[in-house]
């Protein structure tokens, strides 16, 4: 990671007639860095990220991606970045092999387009037409055509939505290699057990404020956050919650005299945490 950040914003604020979307938020993404931009719906988070990717005007901010102002992209930086549509559309036509192929040939030193086409696990279809494919199959293309190009930066607008949890797992596996290779990565995504799985850190933005930033471990003081030791006692489920949960399973142990019947020890799930954000933000 070098000293300037990929991605770095201040004060961004965006409204669209009177309704403001994005008030005054600030982050910072580091290079190479895996960001998950985490936020109920109609947060601000595709406001934000298409403003990043030089796709939406800003009202007001600045805002500098891999050195520039996307307010003003150039070609040689569309090439260094790696956008993934919701969806493409006008394709139907074409095979998979022939739409990653056309898309190859905008960018100076492109991936391979078979092994592309491997790494999403499209190889089964390559020679579809992409008006066949499925739901999910096509969101795979869709990942497949923002890394073409091999970027320094990928954005990823919740790029699972539709997956089935097998095509789920790989899509990880792909996002944490490329991220192995130095690839930054900003993503959005509504399944928190996803930006656990791959986010260095995450940014919890709600009503177009920033409210955290932090890793998956710590946010919302996770990390200090008790623990909830559960059990089946003699007249139904038992629990309580503690900061010391091995002294605690320990007391228990010894009442009732070895196992502890339906024993669950269970720290709060970065879903739990994120829920309890939302919540106190809302009231
Ligand atoms: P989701 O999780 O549902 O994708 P989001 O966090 O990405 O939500 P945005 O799409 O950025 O949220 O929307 C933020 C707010 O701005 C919402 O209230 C939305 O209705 C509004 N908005 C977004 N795009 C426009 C637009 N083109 N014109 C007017 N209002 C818009």
């Amino acid at each position: 990671m070098t000293a300037e950040p990929a991605i770095r914003v201040r004060g961004l604020r965006k409204t669209y007639g009177h309704h403001v979307a994005v008030e005054g938020l600030d982050l910072e993404v580091h290079r190479g860095e895996c960001f998950a931009l985490l936020g109920p719906n109609g947060a601000g988070k595709t406001t934000t990220v298409e403003i990043l990717e030089g796709y939406r005007p800003r009202s007001a901010g600045e805002v500098s991606v891999l050195g520039l102002d996307p307010a003003h992209p150039t070609r040689d930086w569309r090439a260094r970045v790696g956008i993934v549509l919701q969806s493409i559309g006008e394709f139907e036509a074409l095979t998979v092999r022939e739409v990653v192929s056309h898309f190859a040939r905008y960018y100076p030193a492109p991936r391979d387009p078979d092994e592309v086409i491997v790494s999403v696990g499209l190889a089964a279809k390559a020679t579809a037409r992409t008006g066949n494919l499925s739901g999910g199959q096509r969101r795979r293309l869709d990942v497949a055509l923002g890394m073409i190009g091999r970027p320094e930066l990928l954005f990823l607008d919740e790029p699972t939505t539709g997956f089935d949890p097998e095509a789920r797992q790989e899509f990880w596996e792909l996002i944490r290699g490329l991220s192995a290779e130095g690839t930054t990565i900003l993503l959005t995504t509504h399944y928190l057990y996803e930006a656990e799985a791959l986010a260095h850190r995450v940014g919890v933005i709600a009503a177009g404020r920033m409210l955290e930033v932090a890793t998956p471990a710590t946010l919302g003081g996770r990390a200090d956050a008790a623990t909830l030791v559960s059990w089946d006692g003699p007249d139904g489920r038992e629990s309580t919650a503690t900061d010391t949960p091995t002294a605690e399973v320990a007391k228990l142990a010894a009442r009732f005299g070895g196992e502890v019947p339906g024993l669950t020890v269970a720290r709060p799930t970065l879903e739990d945490i994120y829920l309890a954000m939302i919540s106190k933000e809302s009231q």
